[in-house]
């Protein structure tokens, strides 16, 4: 029996979870948003810091644990890879209820928790397509590691459209906004599609649209459908071949991006064509969350990684972490 609490702060949300056996417990954040414009690091970092007693002990009291902290075995937090001021607040709120309440600390990567918390949905051994604000990679476990099989060559996926939506004057997040405009659209416009090996690029045609935005000449509908429909086949090409390349039979989606029907669709219609099989978590676990990072901190906690004492105190955020660099050491 084991019951872990985790904390997601890479980027944009703060989330806190709880798992206990492997059942989630609870899941609870809050996302920094803006009505125009951006995300600044150092303005979502501050979010952070002022929201995360309120999770705290919303999670808590969620999981029945509230004034029953005790229970609590130890504390998984996103170790990175993300935007640093973020990371640091995270890292330092599991610092602060690890003395508190003197319980070891697990250093998760947030990638594989995307790929981790799939396994709730029957998946077993899945390549993952890990499509979310800042990272894009197509990931599955071979000898020891979570491998990158393809991946960004420059932008992220949701990074990627938040910013043409930022270019369209609608706001951030842009995903769920220029997935209703795509709905509406009725014309394909022609754009680049950009494959190189097994990695996409994302940033020429970034700036394509961005032409195409500015001319006038293009309704949004429109321009949001075509670019839907062309770097989503982008996505699924290279997954497609992950599959075939690696020989395995799943194929599970993760990140924000994942939210998408559009994208889901294509996936699924891929996977029916080749015989695999196609597997989506629930919305709030495909995005951000907390309960992931409790989830795989669990796994890792009951193979015996934990840091305690001096060692939990030196423990430091890793902004540009790898996926490959994990050292996999629970499988
Ligand atoms: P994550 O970084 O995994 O939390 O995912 C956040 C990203 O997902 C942001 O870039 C959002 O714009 C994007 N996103 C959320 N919902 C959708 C959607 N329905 N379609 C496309 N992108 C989405
Ligand atoms: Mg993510």
């Amino acid at each position: 029996m084991s019951t872990i609490l985790g904390i997601e702060s890479t980027a944009h949300t703060f989330g806190i979870g709880i798992v206990k056996d492997r059942k989630i417990i609870s899941n609870k954040k809050r996302v920094f948003t803006t009505e125009s414009g951006g995300m600044i690091p150092i303005d979502v970092a501050k979010f952070h810091a002022g929201n995360k007693h309120k999770i705290y002990y919303e999670a808590l009291d969620e999981a029945g644990l509230l004034g029953k902290e005790d229970k609590i075995d130890a504390i998984a937090f996103s170790q990175g890879p993300g935007l640093a001021p973020c990371l640091r607040e995270g890292k330092e709120f599991a610092k602060e209820l690890s003395k508190k309440l003197n319980k070891p600390l697990v250093p998760v990567n947030h990638c594989v928790a995307h790929l981790e918390i799939g396994k709730l949905t029957g998946a077993k051994d899945p390549v993952l397509l890990y499509a979310s604000g800042a990272n894009t990679q197509i990931i599955a476990y071979s000898s020891g590691k979570y491998r990158i099989f393809g991946e960004t060559l420059d932008m992220g996926i949701g990074n990627f459209i938040d910013s043409f939506a930022r270019e369209a004057g609608i706001g951030f997040p842009g995903g769920p906004k220029i997935e209703k405009f795509a709905l509406e659209g009725k014309n394909y416009i022609e754009l680049p599609y950009v494959v190189k090996g097994m990695d996409i690029s994302l940033s020429g045609i970034f700036s394509n649209l961005k032409q195409k935005l500015n001319s006038e000449k293009y309704s949004l509908n429109d321009l949001a459908f075509s670019l839907q429909e062309i770097v989503f086949a982008m996505l699924v090409e290279v997954s497609e071949r992950a599959l075939a390349h690696t020989g395995k039979k799943e194929l599970l989606i993760g990140g924000g991006v994942g939210c998408n029907t559009r994208l889901r669709e294509m996936c699924e219609i891929m996977c029916k064509e080749r015989g695999a099989k196609f597997f989506t978590v629930p919305n709030s676990l495909l995005v951000d969350n907390g309960a992931m990072i409790a989830y795989t901190g669990e796994i890792m906690f009951k193979s015996g990684i934990k840091y305690k004492g001096k060692k939990a105190q030196e423990l430091d955020i890793l902004p540009r972490q790898r996926t490959d660099d994990v050292l996999v050491m629970w499988k």
